[in-house]
């Protein structure tokens, strides 16, 4: 399979998983993810026609980044060592994994411009996952009233690795209502108006309950 066959695949998907939630397809971006493949396939899914690239480690998006520069739109979307956003900052667009306080100073000290955030949060209440607790979520949100570099444009989740449907189902619903609640309070700092959610395993549910951006990795370049 090439990228272009899998990209028309993940597409028409897409378009069915729309068609059942009344939505529009043109309201879902498609972040590929990277990590799994090096930057010369990287470029073939740029050409194939996705402007948005994710990748969750520094050193791989660096590694990326000096081959393609500003041909992507950059996304980072793992884990973010505070010591490794100096390396990364100028060249993101999106940071989909801001999860704590000390992380939101480390990006405000280093941003030369503002930065397109989403705040990471751990629905499951998995203990292996990174996130704030639905709880914590909109005090921390309202913390960043005074950071000028920090913009966050919406909530990200990652559902757990199962198969029911049902538990899946409700993890998005919950990120959905949360952001509602944060988009409710009208922060000039915080519009949420984004849900970053939905993996390869998982982005035709997560689209029913409203991401505006899937995260895809091996449905779009396993095969590769
Ligand atoms: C790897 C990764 C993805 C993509 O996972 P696939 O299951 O390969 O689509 C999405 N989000 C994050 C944070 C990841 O690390």
């Amino acid at each position: 399979m090439t990228v272009r066959d899998n990209l028309a695949a993940v597409r028409q998907r897409i378009e069915a998983a729309c068609a059942r939630a009344g939505r529009n397809p043109a309201d879902v971006r498609i972040v590929a993810v990277t990590k799994y493949i090096d930057a010369e396939r990287a470029l073939h899914v740029l050409d194939a026609g996705i402007a948005d690239l994710g990748e969750n480690r520094a050193g791989q998006l660096l590694e990326k980044y000096e081959r393609i520069g500003d041909r992507a739109v950059w996304h980072f979307i793992g884990t973010l060592q505070s010591r490794k956003v100096k390396e990364i900052i100028d060249k993101v667009d999106y940071i989909h994994s801001l999860d704590r306080l000390s992380l939101a100073k480390e990006i405000e000290k280093r941003a030369v411009r503002p930065v397109k955030c989403f705040v990471q949060v751990n629905v499951s209440g998995e203990a292996t996952k990174h996130g704030l607790s639905p709880d914590e979520t909109v005090p921390f949100i309202e913390q960043l009233r005074s950071f000028s570099h920090i913009e966050v444009v919406g909530l990200m989740t990652m559902a757990p690795h199962i198969e029911d449907e049902a538990v899946l189902r409700t993890c998005f619903r919950q990120l959905r209502a949360l952001k509602e609640r944060v988009q409710a309070l009208r922060l000039a700092h915080a519009p949420c108006t984004e849900l970053s959610m939905g993996m390869s395993n998982d982005y035709e549910i997560a689209i029913e309950e409203g991401a505006t951006f899937v995260r895809i990795g091996s449905a779009l370049v396993g095969s590769l």
